[in-house]
């Protein structure tokens, strides 16, 4: 196949880029770096079958030649990342959902929406099902990404039963590993950079909110089997075992002993979803797929990437 993948230079993107490579497809990866990085894509330049072009999704691009799947990726993603660039957020959920719809449809390519467990808001169903409508502050801090991830949703699923296209979405639950930003300001990269640089790990609130982890390889063994899957309404992707952000920190400190960080207690942000975990039961029968990486393997697999990038943080704070 040749796969048309936006954002395919941020985290999750850059991941599947090398794992359609590995099984052999072509890729057109796009990517406009307002969060993705270069980096995350150099190792594959002079691989045969991919091909890099940057562009902003949100607006126009007319891919030349066949294209056989499009993944719609493209998105800032941490709180810290949508609450810095609200507008490219809203933009890339909306028009840049449109747009790569419209290539889809334009060469009867599959589609395959990158959706989020944000759209369950601040649950107050739990854990969340794909049946649950969610708990979302449109007008707060979180609703640029929230609902234009929604938005994205209600799209895909009008341009499948309108237009036909062959559509997927996936619920991404919190997601973490290597080629996350030391800085993007999601608990995982924020903890460990903090504890490798002996700084105060910043819990916000009193730690007790939960969120569930899943290791990227899971979720991209996860994404490729839903790929195949004949299934168009949403399916949840994550790892179930739900943690507090508390016992997360002291995780994160045990398995960096030499840190001399302690943990520090900031303001809660506004509208930070209490809890969040998720019901995986439909990708459990639907896709046989369940996680198979626990925390402690994930964390220990993750920690060695920001070992090495973090004396980055003294030459480019904003690495
Ligand atoms: N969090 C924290 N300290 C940080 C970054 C995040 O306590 O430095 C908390 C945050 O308030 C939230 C949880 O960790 O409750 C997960 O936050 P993240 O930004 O990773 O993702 P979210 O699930 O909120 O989108």
């Amino acid at each position: 196949m040749r796969i048309l993948v936006t954002g395919g230079a941020g985290f999750l993107g850059s991941h599947l880029c090398d794992r359609f490579l590995k099984d052999g497809h072509q890729v057109v990866c796009l990517d406009n770096f307002i969060t993705g990085s270069k980096d995350n894509i150099a190792h594959l330049r002079t691989t045969s079958g991919f091909e890099f072009v940057e562009c902003d999704i949100s607006t126009h691009y007319e891919p030349q030649g066949p294209i056989d799947y499009v993944l719609h990726f493209a998105s800032p993603a941490s709180p810290l990342d949508y609450l810095k660039y609200p507008i490219p957020t809203l933009k890339v959920g909306s028009l840049g959902t449109w747009n790569a719809l419209g290539i889809a449809k334009a060469k009867k390519a599959r589609f395959f929406l990158a959706s989020t467990s944000e759209v369950y808001g601040d649950p107050q169903e739990h854990p969340q099902k794909e049946t649950y409508w969610g708990h979302v502050n449109p007008v707060g801090p979180r609703g640029v990404y929230d609902e234009a991830k929604r938005f994205a949703e209600a799209m895909t699923m009008a341009y499948h039963r309108y237009h036909g296209v062959d559509t997927r979405i996936i619920r991404i639950f919190n997601t973490y590993g290597p080629r996350m930003r030391l800085k993007d300001g999601r608990a995982i990269p924020a903890f460990v950079s903090q504890a490798l640089r002996d700084e105060p790990l910043t819990v916000f609130g009193k730690g007790q909110q939960t969120r569930s982890f899943c290791y990227v390889d899971d979720l991209v063994e996860g994404i490729c089997r839903l790929m195949q899957a004949d299934y168009h309404q949403p399916v949840n992707i994550g790892n179930p075992h739900e943690w507090t952000i508390l016992q997360l920190a002291e995780t994160i400190l045990k398995l960096i002993p030499e840190s001399k960080s302690e943990i520090v207690y900031k303001d809660l942000p506004q509208d930070d979803p209490k809890q969040r975990k998720p019901d995986i039961s439909q990708a459990q029968k639907l896709l046989k797929w369940n996680p198979t990486v626990d925390a402690q393997d994930g964390l220990q697999k993750t920690i060695p990437y920001f070992r090495e990038r973090i004396h980055l943080l003294d030459t480019s704070p904003e690495e």
